[in-house]
């Protein structure tokens, strides 16, 4: 099975400590690394967990709290300073695009490579991007100003022959390409394709949740997920306080993951208050046993 895997950079929400940072991950899918948020100390985090930085195609940025992009302007002037040259893409709320420009044209900066910014649309199932590895699309969140999830999908990979099926119904050149397209072979006035193929590899899916309040309009769109991040700032007994600042509890979260039957949950965006973490965790399984902790440092296979 192919690598399809998050690192945990930051998993604090806004204040940082000596050893938890503000929110970002990594995502590797197959040797490709997509950035999700990208907190202050991101490049710190990303060297300490040997990540490399020129790996990094797409960065990915949920709204424009400083929490989660105060790290980018360091990071995108590294990879400059270690001659990056290819292109970089930046999913991101449109103002991102003159924030990163105003601070570039002040220290006289020119890139050495070129950015491809994208604008977010706040729409819920929005396919955001699509490449050869995965689709992206975007959860409309409900935060204090526009913030966006993404939910990762794993792309099918073009399935192969299996080999001796070329003598059992010799194929030839024509129709073993075809067969790789999907498009059948006829044998005895029949359509041959599925039992000719390789088995189908599971696909997997990751959806990432961050500043919001708890909210089931999400839930279609991350059903049955093999790994929820959902942010869950506060302990229960602070519901009044996450509803005034649009963030979630650790049961609000797992009620999300149990309405939308994910496999597993991951909390994250804890408040900087909460000293010992093993509460919030041991809080959300009351609602939803199998979930796990957001930790720096930490890589959990999707
Ligand atoms: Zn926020």
């Amino acid at each position: 099975m192919t690598r399809f895997e998050v690192t945990i950079l930051g998993a604090n929400s806004a204040i940082p400590t000596a050893n938890r940072f503000p929110t970002s991950q990594l995502l590797n899918v197959n040797e490709s690394y997509y950035l999700i948020d990208c907190g202050e100390g991101t490049q710190i985090q990303l060297r300490r967990n040997k990540l490399k930085f020129q790996r990094i195609e797409t960065i990915f940025i949920s709204h424009l709290h400083g929490d989660h992009y105060f790290g980018l302007i360091g990071l995108l002037t590294t990879m400059h300073l270690l001659k990056r040259e290819k292109p970089l893409k930046i999913i991101a709320p449109e103002r991102l695009q003159e924030i990163i420009s105003i601070q570039l044209r002040a220290g006289g900066t020119q890139l050495g490579y070129s950015i491809d910014y994208v604008p977010l649309v706040f729409e819920n199932g929005y396919e955001i991007l699509k490449d050869e590895k995965i689709s992206v699309k975007v959860l409309k969140l409900s935060h204090r100003i526009d913030c966006a999830g993404f939910v990762f999908e794993e792309l099918e990979k073009p399935r192969n022959l299996q080999k001796d099926n070329i003598d059992k119904y010799n194929l030839t050149f024509e129709e073993i390409k075809n067969l790789k397209n999907s498009i059948p072979i006829i044998r005895d006035k029949k359509e041959l394709l599925e039992q000719l193929l390789e088995e189908k590899e599971i696909t997997r899916t990751y959806a990432y949740v961050t500043d919001t309040k708890a909210l089931e309009s999400i839930i279609p769109f991350i059903e049955s997920v093999d790994l929820l991040y959902h942010e869950s700032t506060f302990l229960k007994n602070e519901t009044k306080r996450a509803k005034a600042t649009f963030h979630s509890t650790t049961h609000q979260a797992a009620n999300i993951a149990l309405k939308a039957k994910v496999k597993r949950l991951m909390l994250g965006h804890y408040s900087t208050r909460y000293l010992d973490l093993e509460l919030l965790l041991a809080e959300a399984r009351e609602v939803f046993e199998n979930c796990i902790l957001a930790i720096e440092g930490k890589t959990v296979k999707v």
